[in-house]
Order: C-alpha cells, then sequence, then structure tokens
C-alpha cells in the first residue's frame, strides 16, 4: 500500500506555523527507518504565543454554554470519524502499529470525544441548606483555566484524546506538547476540532524539546492544570515541579501488568485475551501484561499455547495487508529489548519463542515468550514496554497477590478464574488501578482509567476524569 505523509507545523490560535527560526525535526518510518517528513520545533517566542492564546481561548470556552461546547465537540468527533482511514494511515506510517489497529485508534478517540462532549453538559453544583436558613449556600463547578499536556508516541492519538475531552467538555483550553517521533496524527486530530469551529486559542499543538517545553509550560503563569503520560521517573519530575508552582496534576505513568492464571482458570481463553492485549501495539502500551503468573498445574500447558498464538501472529509494515504486529516505535525500544533479552538469559530463563531483533531495517522484534524467569530478572521488574511475555509458575494464589504487589507499580492487572470467590479475593487484594477478570483490557470512557503508586494518580474515564479539570467554589448568598 501507498500512502503520503504530511509535514506538521505548530497549531497557535487555530493557524498552523512555521518555528520561528525554522527549525525541524525529521519523523522516521518505523518499518522503514527512512526519514519521512519534518515536524515543527518551538522556540521559546513560540510558546509565549502558544500561551497567550490559550489565555484568550480560555476566556471564550469558559463562556459558551455546555451545550455549545458539546455540540463543537462532537462536530469534531464526525470528522475524525470521517476522515479516520487517512488519519490511520498517517498515524502507521509515523508510529509502525497495523493499519487496523490504527483506524481502532482513530474512531475510539471519535467515541471518547462524544461521551465527554455528553458528560460535559452533566457538570452541576450543589445546593447545600444552609444552618441559617436566610442564607443560601451554594457549591459552584468551574473550569480551572489552561492546561498544558505532555503525551507520549505509543497512541499518539488517543493519549491526546482523553485529556483534550476532559479539559474542553469542563471549558478549559487546552494546550498539548505531542510527541515529536509521532506528530501528524495529533496534528490531524487537532485540525478536527478547527474545522468544526473550535475558537481560537482553546486548542494549541506544540513540539520541540520535551524538557524546554514542560519547564517552561509548568512553571508559567497562565497554565494552572499539568497532565501527563509516560515513564515514571519523567512524571515524577513533571510533579516536583508541578507542586512547587501549585499545580492541579493528573499522571499516567508506566506499569508492569500481573496476569494470574488461577488454578481454575479456562487457559485457551487466558492465552486468547491476554494474549492479545499483550501484543497489541508491539507491547508498547502502560497496560500491558507483563508477569505471568500462572498456576503451576496450568504452566507448562499455558505457555505451549502462547508460543503457539504468537507462531500466528505477522510481524510486518503496519501497511502491509495480514500484518498483526508492527514495528516497535522507535530505536530506543530495540535497545531495550536487546538488554532484557541479554538479562534474562544471564539470570537462567527460558526463551520459548521470539527473543530477537527481526532484519536488519526497521525496528522489527520477535513476539516473546520467556519461562522460568526469575524474580530478579530486570523483565520482572522494569517496564520492558515491549512484545515480551514472562512466565512464573505459583502454587497459592496468595503467593500470586503478593508476587503481583511486590513491584512499586499499580496500574492495570489482569486475572483468570471460574471462581467467584477468586475473583472477589483479587479485586481487594490487587493494588492497581483497574483489573479486568477473564478478558482481555477493556478500557471505555465512562470507566475510571488511571493508576496507583508509581503508576501515578488522577484519572482520565468517567466523572472522576472531568473533576480533575474543574475547580470547586463554595457560595454562600445571605439576605438578599
Ligand atoms: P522517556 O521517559 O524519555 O519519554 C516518555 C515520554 O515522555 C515521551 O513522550 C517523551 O517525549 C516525554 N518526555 C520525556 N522527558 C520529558 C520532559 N522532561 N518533559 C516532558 N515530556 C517528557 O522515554 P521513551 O524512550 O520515550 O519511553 C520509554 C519509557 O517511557 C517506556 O519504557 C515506558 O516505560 C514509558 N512510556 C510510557 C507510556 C505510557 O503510556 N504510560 C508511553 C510512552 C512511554
Amino acid at each position: 500500500m501507498t500512502a503520503t505523509y504530511t509535514d506538521t507545523r505548530l497549531l497557535i490560535d487555530n493557524e498552523w506555523v512555521d518555528a520561528t527560526g525554522g527549525k525541524t525535526l525529521d519523523v522516521v518510518n518505523p518499518a522503514t527507518g527512512k526519514a519521512i517528513g519534518k515536524v515543527a520545533h518551538a522556540s521559546i517566542a513560540d510558546l509565549d504565543r502558544a500561551l497567550a492564546a490559550a489565555q484568550r481561548g480560555f476566556e471564550t470556552w469558559r463562556n459558551t454554554p455546555a451545550n455549545e461546547r458539546a455540540a463543537v465537540m462532537r462536530r469534531a468527533a464526525g470528522l475524525i470519524r470521517e476522515r479516520a482511514p487517512e488519519i490511520a494511515k498517517l498515524l502507521t506510517q509515523e508510529q509502525g502499529k497495523p493499519l487496523a489497529e490504527a483506524k481502532g485508534e482513530t474512531l475510539a478517540a471519535a467515541d471518547i470525544i462524544e461521551w465527554f462532549a455528553d458528560e460535559g453538559r452533566r457538570v452541576y453544583g450543589r445546593i447545600v441548606p444552609s444552618r441559617n436558613l436566610a442564607a443560601q449556600q451554594l457549591v459552584l463547578k468551574e473550569p480551572l483555566g489552561p492546561v498544558a499536556a505532555f503525551t507520549p508516541w505509543n497512541f499518539p492519538i488517543n493519549q491526546i484524546v482523553r485529556k483534550l475531552g476532559a479539559a474542553l467538555a469542563t471549558g478549559c483550553s487546552f494546550l498539548v506538547k505531542a510527541p515529536e517521533e509521532t506528530p501528524a496524527s495529533p496534528a490531524a486530530l487537532l485540525q478536527a476540532f478547527v474545522d468544526a469551529g473550535i475558537p481560537p486559542g482553546t486548542v494549541g499543538l506544540v513540539f520541540g524539546n520535551p524538557a524546554e517545553i514542560s519547564n517552561y509550560l509548568i512553571a508559567h503563569p497562565i497554565i494552572r492544570k499539568v497532565t501527563f503520560t509516560g515513564s515514571t521517573p519523567v512524571g515524577k519530575q513533571l510533579a516536583a515541579l508541578a507542586g512547587s508552582h501549585m499545580k492541579r496534576v493528573t499522571m499516567e505513568l508506566g506499569g508492569h501488568a500481573p496476569v494470574i492464571v488461577a488454578e481454575d482458570a479456562d487457559v485457551a481463553l487466558a492465552v486468547k485475551a491476554a494474549g492479545a492485549a499483550k501484543f497489541r501495539n508491539a507491547g508498547q502500551v502502560c497496560i500491558s501484561p507483563t508477569r505471568f503468573l500462572v498456576h503451576n498445574s496450568l504452566r507448562e500447558e499455558f505457555a505451549r499455547t502462547l508460543v503457539k498464538y504468537t507462531e500466528g501472529l505477522k510481524l510486518g509494515d503496519g501497511l502491509a495487508e495480514g500484518t498483526t504486529i508492527g514495528p516497535l516505535a522507535n530505536a530506543r525500544r530495540l535497545t531495550a529489548m536487546a538488554h532484557v533479552l541479554e538479562d534474562a538469559r544471564k539470570k537462567g530463563a527460558t526463551v520459548a519463542a521470539g527473543g530477537e531483533r527481526v532484519g536488519d531495517t526497521g525496528n522489527f522484534f520477535a513476539p516473546t515468550v520467556l519461562t522460568d524467569v526469575p524474580l530478579d530478572a530486570d523483565v520482572f521488574n522494569n517496564e520492558p514496554f515491549g512484545p515480551i511475555a514472562a512466565i512464573r509458575g505459583f502454587d497459592k494464589l496468595e503467593e500470586a497477590i503478593a508476587e503481583a504487589n511486590r513491584l512499586p507499580f499499580g496500574l492495570a492487572g489482569y486475572a483468570f478464574t471460574k471462581s467467584i470467590k477468586n475473583a472477589h479475593l483479587l479485586s481487594q487484594k490487587l493494588e492497581l488501578g483497574m483489573l479486568w477478570i477473564n478478558q482481555p483490557a477493556t478500557p471505555s470512557p465512562e470507566m475510571p482509567f488511571g493508576g496507583v503508586k508509581d503508576s501515578g494518580y488522577g484519572s482520565e474515564g468517567g466523572p472522576e476524569a472531568l473533576e480533575a479539570y474543574l475547580n470547586t467554589k463554595a457560595v454562600s448568598i445571605l439576605g438578599v
């Protein structure tokens, strides 16, 4: 399949502009290793213009009635849906994922925006009976101001949309530093809002040096809220900076999802569901299953079936017909996979499938299954963020729960069991933000999405997601 790719500029005040000074970065297709386009690299002067626009955009948008905001958001969602085939091609070329996944991500974005548009119409305050009958007490919900968002390259559209949807629904303006490696699909996303008639300055898009931009935006008085998705070390730095400027924060950080396969599990279902979740987006997913904790009576059968599952995957260019797993999004991931495999081999794990880079063009890495993985192996402690499943056995469910809770991360988890008693025990004892039992991950905008412990705080789904962009004001009116 041939596809065109477009260069990306900065979006300021509903206009696409070059960076002052004209600086750009190359964008590389991870399936070919070739540069396919350029993205503008913002200077501080560009950030100042984007900030001023976000302030003006906020004044207009917060004074736009919620039903009118919802109408603009719904129009944007409709345009995204119409344009999904073209947007998906941009996304696959810059990020690598199979076209079907890219299209799924784009269509899901439209759905998420529509859900937030509707939810924004139901942001109510309260009237609280007063102790003084002459007074009326009101609780008002107000948009908290211009938002600075920082989003990563694994889901270039989806990672923006969960933040953007909640911010716009509540009346905030939204300035995002999207990933330099995957800039064109975020630009296509925001173009839909411009075309839908969003007032200038309400949304903005910049790229450049991530640390320079985050340091500048987070400290800037115009920005009232910081939202970040990415690694735990960077999240901690940004949260500390935001704390020193007393800014509201949502952090969606790394995970290390356990998959508990209990003695009474349906092995075929566990492999199908957890396998699909593991190898989607080549494992570059914060909720990707990583530590497969399998009851010893099922361990060999489970490993054999998972290896067979990987043999059914087709590794290739995401644009090619039939590809079910694409290349890793950047060369850093290839280096990281090589390190994880070297460490696992050295510590005595068995490589039951994959374990190597495939070819020498593009960032292709074979879907990998490791068995008999020792607890001190790197893969059992640090997020691999790639297509590696690591299996260990257990005898008692309590041991598996203890292992699941051992790490500082607490984002997603999976479990397979036919017993409601086990399901309740797991839902009570696992230290996680999200748990899927007998199924792959099924995130939806109406359900909370977020983690605990080192995986961050705040939620990007459900009513909690909107609350994160609202201030609460208590008003008491006496004698009128
Ligand atoms: P990284 O930690 O340098 O970057 C992660 C993301 O944060 C990128 O989008 C990057 O542009 C951004 N970033 C980095 N420093 C920043 C700063 N000072 N200010 C603002 N943004 C900043 O590493 P990477 O090589 O891009 O990814 C490696 C690791 O990041 C992965 O192993 C994974 O653990 C994590 N990650 C997590 C998610 C997620 O969905 N939670 C997504 C992408 C990456």
